[in-house]
């Protein structure tokens, strides 16, 4: 087997390339090195069967490939809304290019969704079926309009020309490997702690994510793209259902790192989602995946990442 990841170089892709090469693979992963870093994949970089390309996925490019993993996007808010015009290019140009290949070697093909297409949700837990609140022109919509557009072109190039697609809603996902500087709420917590600074809780810290190790959501892409059946190209969602507040967040790591964390209140950013939690019955059910890494174990392995980089 022989697979492409997109964003390759990234938090996700990363480990998803070292997955697929313990499991026999052959990887070719492409990325423009935005937010991905080439020390991700450093340890891969001497293997024969590991190929690093750098391109940027607005173009198109031609390989020879039996799966896709369509990672590539900026994915923390300060990178997608550093340039959205680029954003949109990258998940809605960036589709088309894969699709195409795809269409074109009769590969498989996975796109990341993720949950931001519910947007700032009015059902609670999400399931598949929900179609969202989603602001179309909000400082968010880069992103989120642009992942919906990438998820409606696999469904019409599935519909339309029977290309083999999945689509996976990623919820909040950690780990090693986070960007330092890429603003998501737990490099940001992790580093601020392991560096004596206060933490940055935005709003009033009440807000919750649900966070999922890397390593289980990999295990679902995996599991994804082997699952074969009538209904393998609809949606499904992938994360924890352990919801957590901001401040619970930083109760959980002041216990990790066993001091106590000072806190500096800042402005909740424009349509940041109140509540967001995964129904993931469509993953328990079809791929037989449920999250198996606690958020405390999942954290302290985080933790013991960013010590090393100090
Ligand atoms: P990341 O920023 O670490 O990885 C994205 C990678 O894509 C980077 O290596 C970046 O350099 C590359 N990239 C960006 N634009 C590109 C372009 N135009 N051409 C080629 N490469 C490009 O983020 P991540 O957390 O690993 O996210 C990976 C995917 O998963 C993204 O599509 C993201 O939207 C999705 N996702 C992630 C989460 C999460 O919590 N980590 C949640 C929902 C969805
Ligand atoms: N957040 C925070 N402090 C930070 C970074 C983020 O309180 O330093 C909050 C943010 O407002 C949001 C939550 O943490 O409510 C998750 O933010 P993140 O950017 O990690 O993910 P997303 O908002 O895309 O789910």
């Amino acid at each position: 087997m022989r697979s492409l990841v997109t964003g390759g170089a990234g938090f996700l892709g990363s480990h998803l390339c070292d997955r697929l090469i313990a499991e026999g693979h052959e990887v070719v992963a492409l990325d423009n090195l935005y937010t991905g870093s080439k020390q991700n994949i450093a340890h891969l970089l001497p293997r024969s069967d590991f190929t690093f390309i750098q391109h940027d996925i607005v173009d198109p490019i031609k390989l020879e490939v039996d799966w896709i993993f369509n990672l590539a996007c900026p994915a923390s808010p300060v990178h997608y809304q550093y340039n959205p015009v680029k954003t949109v290019k990258t998940s809605v140009m960036g589709a088309l290019n894969m699709l195409g290949l795809a269409k074109r070697i009769g590969a498989r093909i996975m796109q990341a969704s993720t949950s931001e297409v519910y947007g700032d949700p009015l059902e609670h837990p999400q399931t598949e079926s929900y179609w969202g609140n989603v602001n179309p022109i909000g400082l968010r919509s880069c992103y989120d309009e642009g992942k919906r557009v990438a998820e409606t072109l696999m469904m019409d190039y599935h519909r339309q020309n029977g290309v083999d697609t999945r689509i996976v809603r990623i919820f909040n996902t950690y780990g090693p490997r986070m960007a330092t500087g890429d603003g998501r709420v737990v490099s940001n917590f992790v580093v601020q702690a392991l560096g004596g600074e206060k933490l940055t809780v935005y709003g009033d810290g009440s807000q919750t994510r649900s966070f999922c190790f890397v390593d289980d959501m990999v295990d679902a892409f995996v599991r994804l793209m082997k699952y074969e059946s009538d209904d393998a190209h609809e949606p499904i969602n992938v994360g924890s259902s352990d919801e957590r507040s901001m401040n619970e967040v930083v109760s959980c790591l002041a216990e990790i790192v066993g001091t106590k964390l000072d806190v500096e209140k800042r402005p909740l950013p424009s349509d940041d989602p109140v509540r967001r939690k995964p129904d993931t019955s469509r993953a328990v059910s079809r791929l037989g995946w449920s999250a198996r890494v606690g958020f405390v174990e999942g954290l302290t392995k985080t933790v013991d990442y960013f010590r090393t980089l100090k």
